[in-house]
């Protein structure tokens, strides 16, 4: 397995809800609505009508979480109750009803059971579940929907950078957003189709990826703070020792690994956390060492940022080293898993 792609597995799941004609005050329309039962099936097409709300206006919001396998040869699935408690809320946030968090569990459970072949041997990558949340009404205007579809598939994948060297991460600072106003905290489609060219063109010029900022902080580096990439949340050892992370709020995407980073740092390992802005300026006079977390990101060394032709180099990965071990060893089982985050599956057998 080399690098984060995908491989079309055996079964997906679908479930479908329909919250029936409009009747004006009658339900709350951010409800778990009627969700059916729904199926585990081959991998298929899903047919879709052309004026579905998911195809004009980008009604759509999913998540990513990991199953891997243990020393054993068990499966383990990581943190996947935080995952459906951000589904839920994503999906909220577009007017969609969310997916009942209990369900979401079983689902994910279900699925990671009947693709289990697919899920790599310990250590060799993991099960990347992919839930998406969307509305298929056919609709014309702008407006809430009434009909929604959640579907599931997994791919067996490697860490988005796997296989780099240390520190060999290059990100281009952006003077721009990355999340429009109210979505930052959600996973939504629109989110990631709003930086696809910026990332794309920043690749062109030989960066991995992009670190965008606050436009609420003004532009000029000393005040500029930092937010996070394109993908992953990002944080910086200080030569104080201390570690920062910038604080949650509508341009920060509330990261999973980023909260397990946090509880890691602050009680396995005894480092002194400060969850708050950070300036351009301060990354690049007081900055010892970045690193950026996230579920198909991991917890990946940066070696260097640039902005507006100006770079800082990091010469240690010591933190974000003593961090991937204890991340790594409680989801392969190789820990103890003192905060209840693995969940055991059992394989359907053949
Ligand atoms: N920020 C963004 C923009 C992301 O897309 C992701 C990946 N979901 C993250 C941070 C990291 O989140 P997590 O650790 O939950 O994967």
């Amino acid at each position: 397995m080399s690098g984060f792609g995908l491989t079309q597995t055996k079964i997906i799941y679908r479930a479908a809800c329909d919250l029936g004609p409009d009747q004006k005050g009658s339900e709350d329309p951010l409800s778990e609505g009627a969700w059916s039962e729904g199926n585990f099936i081959e991998w298929d097409e899903i047919g879709l009508s052309p004026a579905a709300g998911v195809l004009s206006y980008g009604l759509s919001v999913f998540e990513g979480l990991k199953a891997q396998r243990d020393q054993n040869g068990g499966i383990r699935l990581f943190r996947v109750d935080e995952h459906a408690r951000r589904f839920a809320a994503s999906a909220q946030t577009l007017l969609m009803p969310f997916f009942p968090i209990d369900r979401f569990c079983s689902v994910i459970e279900g699925m990671v059971r009947r693709n289990s072949s697919f899920v790599p041997a310990s250590g060799e990558g993991s099960l990347y579940l992919r839930p998406v949340l969307f509305a298929v009404e056919p609709k014309l205007g702008l407006g809430r929907c009434r009909q929604f579809s959640m579907t599931v598939y997994a791919s067996p994948v490697d860490d988005f950078f796997s296989h780099r060297p240390e520190r060999s991460l290059r990100l281009e600072v952006l003077d721009r957003e990355r999340a429009a106003p109210g979505l930052g905290a959600a996973k939504c489609s629109a989110n990631y189709a709003a930086v696809l060219a910026a990332v794309e063109a920043s690749r062109a010029k030989g960066f991995n990826d992009v670190v965008f900022i606050d436009p609420e902080s003004g532009y000029s580096s000393q005040q500029t703070v930092v937010t996070e990439t394109s993908g992953a949340n990002l944080f910086v050892r200080l030569a104080s020792g201390h570690l920062v992370t910038p604080p949650l709020g509508d341009q920060l995407f509330p990261g999973i690994t980023r909260d397990s980073v946090l509880r890691v740092a602050r009680e396995v390992l005894g480092i002194t956390i400060e969850e708050r802005p950070i300036s351009l300026e301060e990354i690049f006079e007081a900055g010892d060492e970045v690193f950026c977390t996230g579920t198909a990101w991991s917890v990946a060394s940066i070696g260097e940022i640039e902005h507006r032709g100006s770079a800082k180099q990091f010469s240690t990965s010591e933190t974000q080293t003593l961090i991937l071990n204890v991340i790594r060893g409680v989801q392969t089982g190789r820990l103890e898993d003192p905060f209840g985050w693995v969940r055991k599956v059992g394989e359907v057998k053949r």
